[in-house]
């Protein structure tokens, strides 16, 4: 391979996945608007017409909000490594920092901060102006700061020394360096999971121990049932930030909890909240959680062992506007440059998703109540303006769940819905 052929095949697959997005966001756009004039029928009695026709409205603003700044990411991908950008950082970096590790901490926090700057603008809009608009918003211009102001000292402290003691193994610890760094990487993603309930998700949210009795009461035989251990059920001021409800589990081992958004629990009754919850149970109890863990760690080890190889090529340095190899920018170039190429196969990871998520539809219904979980969805898709008719060529690249239509038919067909 040399230099220019890469610098052609990734131009190549840029355009390739930029163009794939672009036209599944238009699809999407399209298809919800031809079906914006009428509630679909299996919904026809739950839900009303100004509703469906908000969701269609905040669809289409999503997508065509999404289409700029899918152009915008990849002219700026293109400046930072076929422009030059980033060869231009680093060799400041390296004129301000000396070489070693210290340069390759500068090259990627400058970088961090660079890119925070130029997207900023979008997420001030997505927030401000676009949930604003379908009033969805909560977040006050101070939440917005004090969350960036956090999130922002909360990356340097756990990021910066995960990536120095990452660019010193590439230095310094021979051939196997991707192996080391691999099991680093493992290690520190389960030491966050394990801290995050008690130590990183207070500092941005409250949560109460969870008030109602009734609801308690129903949680907590629905939990001896599925013979389920948690380190408690809390509820959580999602409000703060927007009115869109969700429920989920967070932390692994004895650091489990349960956590209720404030919304979700206002506006689903006892036994709804029972049937989603249910569901997030489903997760645990059919080995999603496991699956899903391995399967990332496989393919981390796999991207690790790619970039071992790389990184002594000098292809692929110059191939992407770097004309002075260097660790740092090895692990920058390869982790901006690798979605280019893998976007066209992430349908295969969404589909895997979506398996799982009719699996854990399919236990809740055998532990608790498929009908009641079917009104519950139908409300969250409702309050959260979700639309009901997706694109299927979007929803295959980019959703988690099924759509709504063959989620609740598959409900209803196992009988108990
Ligand atoms: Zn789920």
């Amino acid at each position: 391979m040399t230099a220019h052929v890469f610098s052609l095949v990734f131009i190549a697959f840029l355009v390739l996945s930029t163009l794939l997005q672009l036209w599944l966001k238009t699809r999407h756009l399209r298809h919800v608007l031809a079906h914006r004039a009428a509630v679909p029928a299996d919904f026809a009695s739950q839900i009303e017409l100004d509703a469906h026709q908000k969701a269609a409205d905040y669809t289409a603003a999503k997508m065509r909000f999404a289409r700029i700044s899918i152009v915008w990411e990849a002219l700026l991908l293109a400046a930072f490594t076929l422009g030059g950008g980033i060869g231009w950082l680093d060799a400041t970096a390296r004129e301000l920092a000396g070489t070693g590790i210290w340069a390759g901490l500068a090259l990627i926090a400058g970088l961090t901060l660079v890119n925070g700057v130029l997207s900023l603008p979008f997420s001030l809009y997505a927030t401000f102006v676009l949930e604003a608009r379908f009033g969805f918003n909560k977040v006050t211009p101070a939440v917005f700061v004090t969350d960036m102001v956090k999130s922002t000292l909360l990356g340097a402290a756990l990021g910066l020394p995960l990536i120095a003691l990452i660019l010193w193994l590439m230095e310094a610890s021979g051939s196997l360096w991707w192996l080391y760094a691999w099991a680093v990487w493992v290690a520190f993603g389960l030491a966050v999971m394990a801290i995050y309930p008690t130590f990183i998700a207070p500092l941005f949210n409250k949560f109460t121990p969870l008030a109602d009795a009734t609801l308690k009461q129903r949680i907590d035989a629905l939990l001896n049932k599925c013979g389920f251990a948690s380190n408690g059920v809390f509820v959580m001021d999602g409000s703060k930030r927007s009115s869109h409800g969700n429920a989920y589990f967070t932390g692994f081992g004895k650091t489990k909890r349960i956590v209720f958004f404030d919304t979700l629990v206002e506006r689903l009754t006892p036994l709804e909240v029972e049937a989603v919850l249910a569901h997030e149970l489903g997760h645990y109890k059919r080995k999603h959680i496991i699956k899903r863990m391995a399967t990332m760690y496989g393919l981390g080890l796999l991207t690790m062992a790619l970039l071992g190889y790389i990184k002594d090529t000098s292809w692929f340095y110059a191939g992407l506007g770097v004309a002075v190899p260097s660790t740092a920018a090895a692990l920058i170039l390869f982790f901006l440059a690798l979605p280019v190429f893998t976007f066209p196969f992430g349908w295969i990871a969404s589909r895997g998703s979506r398996k799982h998520e009719y699996e854990a539809d399919e236990y809740a219904a055998e532990v608790s109540d498929g009908s009641a979980l079917v009104s519950g969805l139908v409300k969250l898709y409702r309050d959260n303006a979700a639309t009901l008719t997706p694109d299927p060529l979007h929803s295959l690249f980019y959703d988690s769940h099924p759509p709504a239509a063959l989620r609740i038919a598959a409900l209803r067909g196992q009988g108990r819905g």
